[in-house]
């Protein structure tokens, strides 16, 4: 694939969810399960290409060994996936294809095919720049956004909102909000539209989404193209049209220019990938496919239950290969345990007359440590309180009576998520004023300076590491005004180890990520450029804001005495001394 062509086009081959539904009811929208091609016009041809699961339940999969280029000699195929399940992508791929199921096993088909697990981060296939997100569903799933050229389109099934209070928006989960991020300014997002709000209420917790949720979402992110798809194998053609139509009115009423459709099997959308206003791709040697072992393998689940009989449920449900779970009976000791265990997933119980499970989750999220601020919280309660849920740090809520099953499947992705995810540094209490401090010295995105660059040289030689950084933290990225040893001058925040610095103010010395658990995930980790070794001191403009680092990295582990540390030390002092004197500060 190669973008020097001016369109791509996208083909819906399925768009159906869960399960294959053909009949005349279903004619006009197909029956097919989910399957979306993405193709440049000088595509590489039959033999060789790229295929992304979002995650292996069988309306995903089942296409798999009936795809006709995987027989033909000398092909090539890349074949992507969520990593971190009990069994590789391959192995989950292979054993539908065993001799009793099918004629031709996985290793004889004709063309040869390379299988990369995936964890959150972005990697590049050719000139498509891609960012893989977790979405909410019961198994491991993966939502991809493809950026190419000047053109976006995200594919986000299967997935269900975090929480939900229909229609209002300003009340919403912090990780519906970092959803919406991930769609942010698509040209086309592709979405689990299954289920109506009025069906979702009966549905919570299957992993699909209600389509005034997607619409909702949608607007929020500023998506120009939303396709409603992953329908659900029950709804005719007629009621989908029905379902659209009351969408286009809403989006009238509000004004909003968002275009909604129904995918249907067969459609084909182009987008423009050439205009002037080419997207601005962060590319480089920091995106890679990252690796991980499985992710399940030494987790755990703390319980903080009084209640004998659900305590006793929720240890079945949680009875998962390779998980230890402790349990807390009363709300000091699951305070207590959740900060020695450092547990995958925390259950509560909301019941006042025994553990206050949101008062438990809001001093757990309280403390300054931030594997308690991002852990996954789980309320098990009959009823949802979303606001105070959502106020108190809640990631969601199981409601019962619930099956074991159910629960164990919830239970299970959330261990997985949480076990492939690095710890994102939280923002800064002053990160308003900081910004506008950054923003003042504007001196971001503006040419190398030897002022700045003889002194990551400087810092490279003195730690004898291969890269040094001057970072500025900004909004959604850390940008490097000088360095050294390094191809790229920005990344995403929330891969930065910077952020840390910032929100800790004091320097943050890593000496081997790997045994770090808010970095040994992290795909500058598992992935280029390896990182190893990180070392960050503050940077702070004349108000006491923390801009960003002076950092050293290198892809080994390192210690080093005190007295070089306090050398780097200096030499962040005179990188802020330069950057206080900047020329172009118009800060007052
Ligand atoms: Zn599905
Ligand atoms: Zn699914």
């Amino acid at each position: 694939m190669s973008v020097n062509t001016s369109r791509v086009q996208v083909q819906f081959w399925g768009t159906r969810g869960s399960l294959a539904r053909p009949g005349r009811n279903t004619v006009r929208y197909g029956g097919n399960t989910s399957c979306v091609q993405v193709m440049l016009a000088e595509a590489r041809g039959p033999l060789r290409g790229s295929i992304l699961f979002s995650h292996t339940h069988w309306d995903h999969i089942q296409g798999f060994p009936f795809f006709a280029p995987l027989f033909v000699p000398g092909g090539h195929w890349d074949i992507y996936g969520p990593a971190g399940l009990s069994q590789s992508l391959r192995d989950t791929l292979a054993g539908q294809m065993e001799h009793i199921y099918f004629p031709v096993t996985l290793n004889e088909l004709g063309a040869s095919i390379l299988f990369h697990d995936l964890v959150e981060g972005s990697f590049e296939i050719d000139d498509i720049h891609i960012t893989t997100r977790y979405l909410n569903h019961p198994a491991l799933t993966l939502g991809y956004r493809l950026e190419m050229g000047s053109a976006c389109v995200v594919y986000a099934c299967d997935h269900e909102p975090h929480s939900r209070l229909p229609g209002q928006r300003a009340q919403m989960h912090e990780l519906d909000r970092r959803h919406s991020e991930f769609l942010a300014g698509a040209d086309l997002v592709i979405h689990d539209a299954q289920f109506t709000d009025k069906e979702y209420a009966n549905h919570k917790g299957w992993g699909h989404s209600p389509v005034e949720y997607v619409s909702e979402i949608g607007q929020l992110a500023g998506v120009k193209r939303m396709a409603f798809s992953h329908h659900d194998p029950g709804r005719t053609d007629d009621a989908l049209d029905e379902i659209v139509e009351s969408i286009r009115s809403d989006l009238k009423e509000k004004e909003s220019p968002m275009h909604v459709f129904a995918a249907a099997d067969g459609q084909v959308i182009e987008l423009d990938i050439s205009s002037a206003t080419t997207r601005k791709i962060r590319r480089g040697k920091f995106s890679t496919t990252p690796a991980t072992a499985p992710a399940v393998k030494d987790s755990s689940v703390l319980m903080g239950v009084s209640d004998a009989g659900l305590a006793l449920v929720l240890t079945e449900a949680a009875r998962v290969e390779g998980v230890r779970t402790t349990h807390a009976l009363d709300a000091a000791s699951t305070v207590r345990m959740a900060k020695s265990a450092r547990p995958g997933l925390i259950l509560l119980e909301d019941e006042p007359a025994g553990i206050d499970g949101l008062s438990v989750c809001r001093s757990l999220r309280s403390e300054q440590d931030l594997h308690l601020k991002q852990v996954p919280v789980v309320m098990v309660a009959d009823r949802e309180r979303t606001t105070e849920g959502m106020a108190a740090g809640v990631t969601q809520w199981l409601i019962t009576p619930f099956s074991v099953q159910y629960a164990r499947a919830q239970i299970q992705a959330w261990l997985w998520r949480s076990a492939c995810r690095w710890i994102r540094a939280a923002l800064p209490a002053d990160e308003e004023k900081r910004l506008a401090a950054l923003r003042g010295l504007s001196i971001l995105d503006t040419q190398s300076e030897e002022r700045f660059d003889r002194i990551t040289r400087v810092a490279a030689a003195v730690g004898d590491v291969p890269i040094a950084l001057v970072s500025l933290v900004d909004h959604d990225r850390q940008w490097f005004k000088s360095c050294h040893g390094l191809g790229v001058t920005e990344t995403s925040r929330e891969l930065s180890f910077c952020g840390h610095v910032v929100l800790t103010r004091a320097p943050v010395i890593v000496p081997d990520t790997l045994l770090d658990d808010r970095f040994a995930d992290n795909p500058l980790v598992t992935g280029e450029p390896r990182v190893r070794f990180y070392a960050g001191f503050p940077i702070f403009y004349t108000d006491g804001s923390c801009l960003g680092t002076l950092c050293l990295i290198d892809t080994r582990p390192r210690q080093f005495p005190a007295a070089t540390l306090q050398r780097f030390e200096d030499l962040a002092s005179l990188v802020q001394q330069e950057l206080n004197s900047s020329p172009q500060q118009t800060a007052a």
